[in-house]
């Protein structure tokens, strides 16, 4: 039985904006899931949601095969942390972490034991004196984190921890979350719109677009097997490549280049003759120069970036314009012609109507 299971969950706003429409999930003891997708798409919803600070509109929120629609947060064991680190500023470190033990009565021994083990998971343990103002935004951050670890908890909900942090804390962070969740074994729901910060710490991922469910799935499985293109695009960077176009003559064109689909749908190539379909490919999945059992592809390079471990380089091919990643030892040439392949496993084909991956 799953620890947490989401039923056929909806959400309908009083205003009648419907947030989240038939969102399934089944979350296992310990996993760490995480929620992606672009603003607006349904993610705070659904957590605040599991979290019971927010009505479910319809269907049904289970705990350990119960049904728990109508608990309350605390029946529920949840602990959340939020962007804003809402620690209390007159109280010191020692004091914002124990707060929510001393509001419950909790004896003081016991109370400063799990803030002392805390701080030590969260490298605070220097801190414990100081007001929240003294601190970086990292600390601060931990700071947050430390207050929900230290209820015994059974859900742990964070809902854009990191976006308040720069580009390096947010890294640092990133690996301490994952780090204290690996110590924990806390199940943990994590809301973030950045790919990266899923693809690095989720054991699952669920992606959602307008309220919807796109694809759940492991970092691998959404990386390799994307369901459809709205996936294909957002989990990756930079983004897949996309060449759509009617087919005709069994072929795609992708600039001069005529790509014969037989390659990649055998004899279910004559089902989609005169459709449209998107051919995809990853920009880190080409080579460069002439390869066997690849389309040989003839373009331009418009513009490089050479970012150190790699080189990005934008090629435009008649109407169509792509992106390569290559080794920064082969930076090409600045508008000159360049040839690359393709190799045939490293494309994906998707319906140009249903936005779905065929095959
Ligand atoms: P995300 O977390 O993915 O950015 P949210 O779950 O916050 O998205 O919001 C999903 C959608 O629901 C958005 O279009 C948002 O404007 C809308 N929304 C959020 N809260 C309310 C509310 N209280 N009343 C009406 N619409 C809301």
């Amino acid at each position: 039985m799953a620890y947490i299971t989401l039923k056929d969950i909806n959400k309908i706003y009083p205003n009648g904006f419907h947030a989240v429409h038939n969102f399934n999930l089944e979350i296992e003891k310990g996993e760490f899931i995480v929620f992606v997708g672009s603003s607006g798409c349904g993610k705070s919803t659904t957590l605040r949601m599991i979290a019971g600070l927010e009505d479910i509109s319809k269907g049904d929120f289970l705990i350990n095969g119960q049904r728990a629609n109508e608990w309350g947060p605390r029946e529920r064991e949840v602990a959340m942390v939020f962007q804003s680190y809402a620690l209390y500023p007159q109280m010191s470190v020692y004091d914002n972490l124990a707060y929510g033990l001393t509001l419950q009565g909790v004896d003081e021994d016991v109370i400063e034991e799990k803030v002392l083990k805390t701080a030590k998971i969260l490298g605070l343990t220097d801190y414990l004196d100081r007001l929240p103002r003294a601190l970086s935004g990292g600390q601060r951050q931990r700071v947050a984190v430390g207050r929900a670890i230290i209820r015994k908890v059974g859900i742990f909900l964070m809902d854009e921890p990191l976006s308040n942090l720069d580009a390096k804390q947010r890294v640092t962070m990133r690996s301490e979350i994952t780090q204290i969740h690996r110590e924990t074994g806390a199940t943990t729901i994590y809301v973030t719109h950045d790919q990266t910060e899923a693809m690095t710490m989720a054991d699952r991922i669920v992606v959602m677009k307008d309220g919807y469910i796109q694809q759940v799935g492991t970092p691998y499985e959404l990386y390799f097997h994307p369901a459809n293109l709205f996936v294909a695009g957002f989990i990756g960077e930079p983004p897949m490549n996309f060449i759509r176009g009617k087919v005709t003559g069994g072929a795609l064109h992708f600039g001069e280049t005529k790509l014969d689909l037989s390659k990649k749908l055998g004899a279910k190539l004559s089902e989609y003759e005169g459709k449209e379909l998107v051919f995809g490919f990853r920009p880190e999945s080409i080579v460069l120069g002439q390869q066997k059992d690849a389309y040989v592809v003839s373009c331009m390079v418009e513009l490089t970036e050479m970012l150190g471990d790699n080189t990005n380089v934008y090629i435009t091919a008649g109407e169509d314009k792509a992106i390569l990643k290559v080794d920064p030892h082969d930076t090409p040439e600045i508008d000159a012609p360049l040839t690359f392949s393709i190799p045939y496993e490293n494309v994906y084909l998707f319906d140009g109507h249903t936005e779905n991956v065929l095959g």
